[in-house]
């Protein structure tokens, strides 16, 4: 070998650049030496490599016959050769074979081919050495089919952006210059793309100028805030044509790579179609509901599975409720009783898809109202019912004009008069049961077969046509009285008749004859009875032994019976009026005209006692009652009355109070000798010590006491009745009154205390002793009848004008009916309690008498079980 020495083959043997050393003939161009960068590099070792041919050891990857790569190889070493100069091959493939198999990796290489020349000037041998550029070539590649990527992904996405269903535009910088703008928009704009690009939208879309779309976008594009618009309605000229179309859009900023804002994306589509459609249907809802409210038809709409319920106003309305209201709310309101109906037509309703029924509705106001429902169900695909919708209806007045037509049918058919219509031809079209009844006729259709003039005899049908039927025609109408005869018994009727012309309202033309007749039979039979009755009653009254008046609402007097004509001895024109006052006697006249004026005042019973002078001078007690009287209308209309003798009752009387007057006063003398003995016995015992016997003379003097006091009452009483009482008045202060009483009474009971409760009063002008009588009487019944009470209330206060004092004890009470009696003579409280509480039923009597004769009132306010106070007031005195 003649080729470098030692120390260059140690070079050539350790570089890492990979060499092969190559003969330079072909076409074999055999490898004569290789390094161990080059085996590393081929995956190959010397003794496979070393004396072969070259293209032998690195044949082509027949999967790769495209890179041609010997071929590039041997035209490399051909020019290496002819020029004598290095040759490079830039980044060619050639796959090298995986050892062991037959597969090939993909490599790459950049080879430098230098001819090395001999000392004879000609090629010795080719250094090939190649550097293994794979990485960089696949990196290259990659690189390339992403860019490659990106292109198409930049063409589809343009593809997409001009075929997307929905308007897309980016608008750019502050003039909103169209950049890019798809079809679908430049169609919702109504122009051509060439028109818009590069312009500013708005100088493009003139009539969108000043409506608010330039400050959207200003705010998107300034603040990146997205912005959303749906149905708004854009001015557009499309075709030479201004529209008004609606648009839902986006607008999106739009970012450049900085993240800066340039322009804005709008996304837009039309829905003019829908919101037209949407008007229409707005439209037509507002027609059906105008026209339901024209004729007032409420609306209704009930989903049957939710139970919800959508109302008109018009429909709350008319059940009563201000505003719509819940579907319960409305069930509410119907009428008990006709709940099962509306509940009926919901079953008949989901049955055969109507709905149908009138019920009637409670308003809040508590009035009743009818109303009609109707409506159609409406079914879901399989058939199920889902919905009822319909309306409703007020139909009170038509059910008030029905009722009040039915009501008017019954009224005539229940009428008790007859009543008629017959037409022009004198036929009956008309008569009621009454009128049947009157004429003896079982059916309509009989009465109606006969001729109208039928029901009259031959002379009453002659008066009916002369004289009624003209008047009737002519002047509208006839009301008399006229016969009529009844078919079946021949009987002549009298009936007052009202006949009337009916009249066609709108032509005026007659046509028919209405009578409504009534049977006077039984009128003419009631005069007769009533004239009967009130003879008999003249026939009682100048019978009766009583003498019986009347009065007109003045007080004159209208009528007096025989009787009191036979005590007069006057006739009876000469005691009407005032007449009847001349047969009573001088002295009783005032009160008796007093009395009488006062109860008519006030409407009330008159009641008096007084004397009259009869005829034959003898001189009568009477009492007379008199009952007010009132008209059916609650008017006052006079009195009727009776007067009654009561002389022997009187003289009676009198004896009594005489024979009392007598017995009381002859008892008051022994009874008063008998309390001297009693007092002056009981001291004499006292001082023998013999306490017993004192103690009995004691309780003697006590009856005597009580007997004193019944004598005295019974006297009071006899005056009284006598007329024959006297006052002695004088000016004084009940105050030191009520003390003394009050020490005094104290002494006689240890049971109760008497509380004195006084106020500051008045002087009143009284008989002092008979005031006092008053008050122990009134304390003295306050101890007798409060047995088990501890304490007594004596009042003393002014009110108003008034002294007045009242004794209040907690005992057994009076029941409220009482409250008046108790003040009469001898009245005393009946029942079982009674009888413990000794009593004449006299003080009070003797009480009121005295405080009316002077002036004052009386009166009780007491509970049963509870205890009274017993009242009197005087009228304070004013010097
Ligand atoms: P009497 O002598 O019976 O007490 P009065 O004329 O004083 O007669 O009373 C009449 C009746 O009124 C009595 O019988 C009694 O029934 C009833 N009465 C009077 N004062 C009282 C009182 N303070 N409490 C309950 N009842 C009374």
């Amino acid at each position: 070998m003649n080729i470098a020495d030692q120390g260059y083959k140690e070079i050539f043997k350790n570089s890492p650049m990979a060499i092969l050393i190559l003969s330079a003939n072909g076409p074999d161009y055999s490898i004569l030496d290789v390094n161990s960068a080059y085996l590393e590099a081929t995956h190959t070792t010397r003794e496979f490599l070393v004396g072969k041919a070259v293209f032998s050891v690195f044949p082509t990857n027949p999967t790769d016959q495209n890179s041609r790569n010997i071929e590039k190889t041997i035209l490399s070493f051909e020019e290496a050769i002819s020029t004598k100069k290095s040759h490079t091959m830039h980044e060619y493939r050639y796959d090298i074979p995986i050892g062991g198999t037959t597969e090939f990796t993909e490599r790459y290489w950049t080879t430098i081919n230098t001819p090395v020349l001999g000392e004879d000037g000609t090629i010795a041998y080719i250094i090939h050495s190649p550097r293994d550029v794979t990485e960089n070539v696949l990196l290259q590649q990659r690189e390339k089919s992403g860019i490659e990527a990106l292109k198409t992904q930049r063409k589809q996405l343009y593809s997409t952006f001009m075929q997307a269903p929905v308007g897309i535009g980016i608008f750019k910088g502050p003039d909103y210059i169209v950049d890019l703008i798809n079809p679908v928009l430049c169609k919702l704009y109504g122009k051509r793309i060439e028109e818009m690009i590069g312009k500013p939208i708005f100088e493009v879309l003139s009539l969108a100028k000043g409506q608010g779309f330039e400050e959207l976008l200003e705010q998107v594009r300034t603040t990146g805030e997205h912005y959303e618009g749906w149905a708004i309605e854009v001015p557009l000229i499309r075709d030479g044509v201004i529209e008004k179309v609606y648009v839902d859009f986006v607008y999106e900023p739009f970012y450049e790579d900085d993240n800066s804002i340039s322009g804005v994306i709008a996304v837009a589509s039309e829905v003019s179609a829908q919101i037209h459609a949407k008007h229409q249907l707005e439209e037509a809802e507002e027609r059906a509901r105008l026209a339901a409210d024209a004729v007032e038809l409420g609306i209704y709409d009930l989903n049957i599975l939710s139970g919800e319920l959508i109302t008109s106003l018009r429909f709350a309305n008319i059940f009563g409720f201000d505003s719509p209201a819940k579907h319960n709310d409305y069930t509410a309101v119907i009428h008990p009783e006709d709940l099962h109906l509306r509940v009926k037509a919901h079953e008949q309703a989901i049955e055969n898809g109507v709905m149908n029924y009138e019920a009637r509705v409670i308003w809040k106001d508590g009035s009743i109202h009818w109303v009609r429902v109707e409506g159609k169900v409406l079914y879901d695909k399989k058939d199920n019912p889902t919905r009822i919708l319909g309306t409703v209806l007020d139909i009170t007045s038509q059910k008030a004009d029905k009722e009040l037509q039915r009501k008017l049918i019954t009224l005539v058919d229940n009428s008790v008069d007859l009543m008629s219509i017959f037409n022009l031809e004198g036929k009956f079209t008309y008569i009621n049961a009454a009128g049947l009844a009157l004429l003896g006729l079982a059916t309509q259709e009989e009465e109606l077969a006969l001729p109208a003039e039928g029901m009259q005899n031959a002379e009453d049908l002659q008066f009916f046509q002369q004289e009624v039927l003209p008047s009737v025609m002519h002047n509208g109408s006839w009301a008399g009285k006229m016969n009529v005869h009844n078919f079946k018994t021949g009987e002549i009727i009298p009936v007052f008749n009202n006949c009337i012309r009916i009249d066609d309202f709108l032509t005026g033309e007659v046509l028919a004859v209405g009578a409504v007749m009534r049977d006077l039979r039984a009128e003419l039979k009631a005069k007769q009875a009533l004239a009967d009755s009130e003879q008999l009653l003249r026939n009682i009254t100048t019978a009766s032994p009583t003498a019986l008046w009347m009065s007109d609402t003045q007080g004159k007097l209208n009528y007096v019976n025989q009787t009191w004509i036979d005590w007069s001895g006057k006739a009876f024109e000469d005691n009407l009026e005032y007449g009847w006052i001349s047969a009573v006697i001088p002295e009783d006249i005032k009160q008796v005209i007093e009395q009488f004026h006062l109860a008519m005042q006030n409407k009330v019973q008159y009641e008096v006692e007084f004397r009259i002078n009869h005829a034959d001078g003898t001189q009568h007690w009477c009492s007379v009652i008199g009952e007010q009287q009132f008209n059916q209308n609650g008017e006052f209309t006079g009195y009727i009355g009776s007067c009654t003798d009561i002389t022997e009752h009187k003289e009676l009387q009198n004896q009594k109070d005489n024979f009392l007057g007598i017995a009381s006063h002859e008892l008051k003398t022994p009874v008063t000798s008998l309390k001297g003995y009693a007092q002056v016995m009981e001291r004499i015992l006292k001082k023998k010590d013999l306490n017993m016997e004192a103690d009995m003379m004691r309780k003697m003097d006590a009856q005597l006491n009580r007997l004193t006091s019944l004598i005295s009452d019974l006297l009071d009483v006899t005056k009284i009745n006598a007329g024959k009482l006297s006052f002695n008045n004088q000016l004084f202060d009940l105050k030191p009154l009520l003390e003394e009483i009050v020490d005094d009474l104290q002494l006689t009971t240890d049971r109760q205390v008497i509380v004195k409760n006084f106020q500051p009063a008045g002087k009143i002008y009284a008989d002092k002793d008979r005031i006092e009588q008053v008050i122990i009487n009134f304390i003295s019944n306050a101890i007798k009848y409060s047995p088990e009470a501890t304490e007594i209330l004596v009042h003393l206060k002014q009110e108003q004008h008034e002294v007045i004092v009242g004794i209040q004890d907690f005992g057994i009470g009076i029941a409220p009916e009482d409250h008046l009696k108790v003040f009469e003579q001898f009245y005393r409280v009946s029942g079982k309690m009674q009888h413990t509480f000794p009593g004449l039923g006299l003080g009070l009597y003797i009480s009121a008498e005295f405080i009316r004769k002077i002036g004052g009132r009386i009166w009780v306010e007491s509970k049963k079980n509870e205890g009274s106070c017993f009242y009197f007031a005087m009228p304070v005195h004013t010097a």
